[in-house]
């Protein structure tokens, strides 16, 4: 069996499945095959001009009309995939456009047409140099993006501006080693280096702005990965209505995870830009009954994975009981360290007036009274400093990527401030800093990885 190749040509349905306007199957391959297949496709006298839209009828095999749509031809290099790319739009049904799919890959089957796999249009344009690999992954992520920052944050590293940062950087790294470099090569200039080629100054500089690029990139991987703020709080104290009441106020996605009122329901909102994951919990109480048993297990479990813990009290202390104090105990010796904690005292419409403590934020769930300061709060916490035009939206992969670089970076620069700088462990803690800054951009990014990243890409893109 072939083994598929990043040369064949490919085709797939580039518009989502189900019902459309509109639908758009593209091919992709080198321009011999694409130039053979518009003339097999539509007639031996076709010529479909570059980047124009011609009105054309698509046929089947006996020549009978499936649709009628229109044909674009982008020669290479200038296509999404940097090959020559042919795009057919028909009308957006799925039995039309698969009746279509499979006439367009029978007509080039005996030139090596294949179906695409997920991403592999995307992965083409990254292996001919269309966009780097930050770029190829912002793809996904525009595509992806549940809210509005995140979109507006994926187009911002789409367009490179986050490469360039990461190339900037990358660049002085480089300059200074090539100069650390020349200095080992001519070593009786060694005693003049550091003041001559002012490299404290130069190292300072790209610390500065490797940290300003660090903090850019955490503050996006808040708007890429959301945040999880689990609820606890005993039973009746107010978590689901608290839960509606903030799904209310700006609904993003609502996802509700199947599961009866003991077991943990979710719910995705967006406040301020930022997704936020609402893990209702079951009422915490120690229990002999085994469903419930089973939901504070779950509570437990959920209060590891969160980001935020919202412990919810009852102010007229109506709900509140021994057994339920025992097992927030529990609850609160699970949360990891580092882990913020907010107290929040619901039903103060009821008129409770002791605030236990000054931190302590009240609430009414029923009334919405003091949800816009809960929310405020909420943010502060995440470290949200929601300046979208200066975020980028990085990923886990990006993060790892640059606190390895900022760890060499760090070396180095503390070489650079010894009275005699060890100047080869400099030059390889900076060489070591660029290799870690070429994965993001997927210069020095091994095959299995690239493999992995473009196979989360859906079919089509
Ligand atoms: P959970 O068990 O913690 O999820 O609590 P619920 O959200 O189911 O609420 C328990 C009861 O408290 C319900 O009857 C709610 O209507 C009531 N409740 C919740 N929040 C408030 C509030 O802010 N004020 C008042 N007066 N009642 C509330
Ligand atoms: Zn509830």
């Amino acid at each position: 069996m072939a083994i598929n190749s990043d040369r064949d040509p490919i085709v797939a349905i580039a518009t989502a499945s189900g019902r459309g306007g509109v639908g758009i199957i593209r091919l992709s391959g080198e321009d011999s095959f694409i130039k053979t297949f518009i003339e097999k496709f539509f007639g031996p006298t076709e010529c479909l001009k570059p980047r124009y839209a011609h009105y054309r009828p698509f046929k089947d095999e006996c020549g009978s009309l499936i649709d009628e749509g229109l044909a674009l031809y982008f020669p290479t290099p200038r296509s999404y995939t940097g090959e020559s790319v042919l795009e057919l739009q028909a009308h957006g049904g799925p039995v039309v456009l698969q009746m279509l799919l499979r006439r367009v890959l029978e007509v080039g089957r005996s030139s090596g047409l294949r179906l695409a796999e997920p991403g592999e249009f995307t992965k083409r344009a990254f292996l001919n140099g269309r966009l780097d690999l930050s770029q190829a992954e912002a793809v996904a992520d525009l595509i992806d993006a549940t809210t509005e920052g995140a979109v507006r944050a994926a187009s911002r590293s789409l367009n490179g501006e986050f490469s360039d940062s990461v190339h900037e950087i990358g660049d002085q790294v480089i300059e200074l080693r090539a100069l650390i470099e020349a200095i080992l090569d001519f070593p009786e200039e060694e005693i003049d280096f550091i003041q001559s080629t002012q490299a404290r100054e130069r190292m300072h500089k790209i610390v500065d702005d490797f940290e300003r690029l660090k903090h850019q990139s955490q503050q996006g991987s808040i708007l890429r990965e959301g945040v999880t703020v689990v609820l606890v709080g005993s039973p009746n104290v107010g978590k689901s209505s608290l839960m509606n009441r903030l799904s209310g106020t700006e609904v993003a996605i609502v996802t509700d995870v199947a599961g009866t009122t003991r077991d943990k329901i979710e719910n995705e909102i967006s406040i301020g830009g930022v997704a936020l994951r609402l893990v209702d919990t079951a009422g915490v109480r120690e229990t002999q009954d085994k469903v419930e048993s089973i939901g504070i297990e779950r509570t437990l479990q959920a209060v590891e994975n969160a980001d935020i813990v919202l412990h919810l009290i009852d102010s007229t202390h109506q709900s509140s009981d021994e057994e339920g104090q025992k097992i927030l105990e529990k609850v609160m010796q699970r949360v990891s360290a580092g882990v913020p904690v907010l107290h929040v005292l619901n039903k103060c419409d009821l008129g409770s007036t002791s605030i236990p403590n000054p931190n302590w934020i009240t609430i009414s769930a029923k009334t919405g009274m003091g949800i816009e300061a809960l929310e405020k709060k909420l943010l502060e916490l995440v470290g949200w400093e929601n300046k979208p035009e200066s975020t980028f939206l990085a990923r886990q992969r990006h993060l790892e990527a640059l606190s390895k670089a900022y760890e060499h970076l760090k070396l180095a620069e503390n070489f650079v401030n010894y009275p005699e700088p060890p100047l080869d462990l400099l030059a390889e803690e900076l060489r070591l800093c660029n290799e870690e800054l070429g994965q993001i951009v997927g210069e020095t990014t091994p095959d299995d990885i690239l493999g992995m990243i473009f196979s989360r890409f859906c079919i089509g893109k």
